[in-house]
């Protein structure tokens, strides 16, 4: 599987960002992660939400780009974006694949991972 992109600065996650009202997002969409108020490095030094936002790589890859985009605002609509199914699976796969993605170092404490990314 070819790495996704990293796009920084990017105006899809900063209106997620002001929608969320938090400091930092990270969305992804199609095969890319948008970054809005973290830059790559702050983002990929975070296993547990580097893990996060892998999981919902593998949701739009398994459901197709535009199929899952749909589904997932319905869910959000549904139930919003804490219950939203999507989100669930992706925190869990946060706290159970962050030690894939610590490149070798120890896991950092988890109340310093990304706000909703995994063991919170
Ligand atoms: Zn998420």
């Amino acid at each position: 599987m070819e790495a996704p992109r990293i796009i920084e600065n990017s105006p899809f996650a900063r209106i997620a960002r002001l929608v969320l009202r938090t400091r930092s997002v990270a969305m992804v969409l199609g095969q890319s992660i948008h970054l809005s108020g973290a830059t790559r490095e702050q983002f990929l030094r975070d296993p547990y939400w580097v893990a996060h936002e892998m999981c919902h790589i593998r949701q739009f890859r398994e459901h197709g780009t535009i199929s899952f985009l749909w589904k997932y605002l319905l869910e959000s609509a549904r139930v919003g974006y804490y219950h939203n199914r999507y989100e669930a699976e992706a925190r869990v796969a946060g706290r159970l694949d962050a030690g894939l993605y610590a490149n070798g170092r120890p896991l950092p404490a988890p109340e310093d991972c990304h706000q909703g990314a995994g063991p919170a």
